[in-house]
């Protein structure tokens, strides 16, 4: 399958996806018992995995999206972008940023210290995707649906410049 240049194959698929996430919103759903958490997932790339995550959920939410960038192509820029900041109603809320994907946490941990300082009840990290191996942030991943190596993955949200969000599957590089 081509995306753009190069080509890809399946690496995780819709049923596999379906059951992290199931698995995360369970979690979610009894850690936040009798609450309404404000999920922000972060876009792009989290619009596919927050609508089912949302739907999953057996508590009331409420969303507000962000939007942060740090990626250009296959690799970060290592400068992070506020496009959509989070909003000042974070404030003496319970907080889920819901991201497609930690690598670094050096996005993260910039938007982590934007969203403190806005003052909310707790904040909680849920990512579909975590690299261990890449990871270099001081926060906690409260969430995880499943750890990956250094491979660069597209699909199911993700995108390899700005292409491949719609792929029901998660693909790799061949
Ligand atoms: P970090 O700041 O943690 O290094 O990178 C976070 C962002 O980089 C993610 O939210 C995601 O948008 C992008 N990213 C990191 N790894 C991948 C990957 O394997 N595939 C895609 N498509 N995006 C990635
Ligand atoms: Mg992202």
């Amino acid at each position: 399958m081509k995306v753009r240049d190069k080509e890809f194959k399946v690496f995780i698929s819709e049923a596999e996806l379906a059951e992290a996430t199931r698995r995360v919103a369970e979690r979610i759903s009894a850690d936040y018992a009798g609450r309404v958490p404000l999920l922000c997932p972060v876009l792009t790339g989290s619009f596919v995995f927050a609508s089912d995550l949302v739907r999953r959920l057996t508590v009331e939410t409420e969303v507000a999206f962000v939007k942060y960038t740090s990626y250009e192509g296959m690799a970060s820029t290592g400068r992070v972008t506020a496009q959509l900041p989070f909003p000042a109603k974070v404030a003496g809320r319970d907080v889920i940023v819901v991201e497609d994907i930690v690598d670094t946490g050096f996005s993260m941990e910039y938007m982590l210290g934007e969203l403190r300082r806005l003052n909310p009840r707790s904040v909680r990290v849920c990512a579909l995707f975590f690299k261990p191996s890449s990871f270099g942030g001081s926060f906690k991943v409260d969430y995880v649906g499943r750890e990956i190596g250094n491979e660069f993955i597209v699909g199911y949200g993700l995108d390899y410049d700005q292409r491949g969000r719609g792929l029901k599957e998660v693909y790799v590089v061949e």
